[in-house]
């Protein structure tokens, strides 16, 4: 759920928030869409990243995004359903997928081989329309996409389709592995390209790169490019100069005063070296705050980092603030921009180096328990 808070709000000292920055998020599409050259797909999957699919998806369309990726039927019927009219591709659908429903909302499919070819065409006969498809080849990951096998099969097979009536190829789709494999995947795209045009296909959109390829691999651009990470401040190469989206704050619930030697949360895995205060945040791994940053993890409180003691529960942590003056109600800031347009909290980066992970991990995670606000 999503909700507009204006001006003061009390929501963050009643429960943890995520406030999600629009504005960050509008100036991230900007830089992407200048990078990107051609048109930009914002991907708004999960949830948007975990910040909430439909505002991040107007926002962006408002600033250079002029198409809308996303994973499942269902999360493109939910833009459909917000009064979003822009294109929108579904890429990850099983066999079992509601075409049907798909193509009622005019949603764009990818196709990653003949058995999903044939049944979103019998899905476009049986509703009198024709399905725009983008044909998805895999150029390396051997994950999703058709393998260079079947590539040729699953041209011609789309071309007699077009012909027929049911389908319009309007695109091909490819997904690079990483910096390491961008070289050879173009390659391959290129080579599955040519393929496709050489059956007679005229694919008005072509698509490789997402936010590595966009910031580091201009060749990688072609009409189109996918960008979901570089939207919400994660930038793999650290110099596109993207504002991070999000800060996650919790209220303190209680403090005590505790003895050296006191064995703190479950285990008892860490104990007091001296006499502290401790303070008490309501929200753990459910809500996103993972597992295996405990002993690691800081926040902010005061304007102080102080460490999560203790290893991190399922619905709390406890934060040793040594001697400063907390006390219940204060608002610890979990994770936000850091640095710059931040007051000193950690960031997203930082929870995923003490996790061992990601930042997209640490930003998908955060919990539906989690108020969102948007800013
Ligand atoms: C998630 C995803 C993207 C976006 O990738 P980012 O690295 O987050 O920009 C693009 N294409 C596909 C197929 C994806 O699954």
């Amino acid at each position: 759920m999503t909700t507009m808070l204006h001006g003061h709000d009390t929501a963050t000292t009643t429960a943890p928030v995520a406030t999600v920055d629009l504005g960050a998020v509008a100036a991230n599409t900007r830089v992407l869409a200048v990078r990107a050259g051609g048109e930009l797909m914002a991907v708004v999957k999960a949830d948007g990243f975990g910040h909430g699919a439909v505002p991040v998806a107007r926002t962006a369309l408002a600033h250079g995004a002029t198409w809308l990726g996303v994973t499942s039927i269902v999360e493109a019927v939910q833009l459909r359903e917000a009064g979003i009219t822009a294109p929108v591709l579904s890429w990850l659908n099983p066999l079992s997928g509601d075409f049907a429903t798909a193509l009622r909302h005019r949603i764009d499919l990818a196709v990653p081989g003949a058995a999903h070819l044939a049944l979103v065409a019998g899905a476009a006969e049986t509703a009198g329309v024709r399905a725009r498809v983008h044909l998805h080849l895999d150029v390396g990951m051997a994950r999703d996409g058709a393998s260079p096998a079947e590539w040729l099969a699953l041209c011609r097979r789309a071309h007699d389709l077009e012909r027929q009536g049911f389908v319009d190829v309007v695109g091909v789709m490819g997904h690079l592995g990483g910096a390491g494999e961008v070289a050879d995947g173009l390659a391959r795209f290129g080579h599955g390209v040519d393929v496709a045009r050489s059956v007679g296909l005229r694919p008005r959109v072509r698509h490789l790169a997402a936010t590595g390829a966009l910031l580091d691999h201009p060749d990688t651009h072609l009409e189109l490019c996918r960008v979901g990470a570089g939207l919400y401040g994660i930038d793999p190469t650290g110099r596109a100069g993207l504002r991070p989206t999000m800060t996650l704050t919790a209220p303190v619930v209680t403090v005590r005063d505790v003895a050296a030697g006191t064995p703190v949360g479950y285990g008892g895995t860490w104990s007091t070296p001296t006499a502290t205060r401790l303070a008490l945040l309501p929200l753990g791994y459910a809500d996103g705050l993972p597992r295996a940053a405990s002993g690691r993890a800081e926040v902010l409180l005061r304007g102080r980092r102080a460490p999560v003691v203790g290893t991190i529960s399922m619905d709390q942590v406890v934060v040793d603030v040594g001697d400063l003056p907390v006390r219940p109600g204060d608002v610890a800031v979990v994770l936000g921009p850091g640095g710059l347009g931040g007051t000193g909290e950690p960031t997203a980066a930082e929870w995923a180096a003490w996790a061992g992970t990601i930042e997209h991990e640490i930003l998908t995670g955060i919990g539906h328990r989690v108020q969102r606000v948007v800013r």
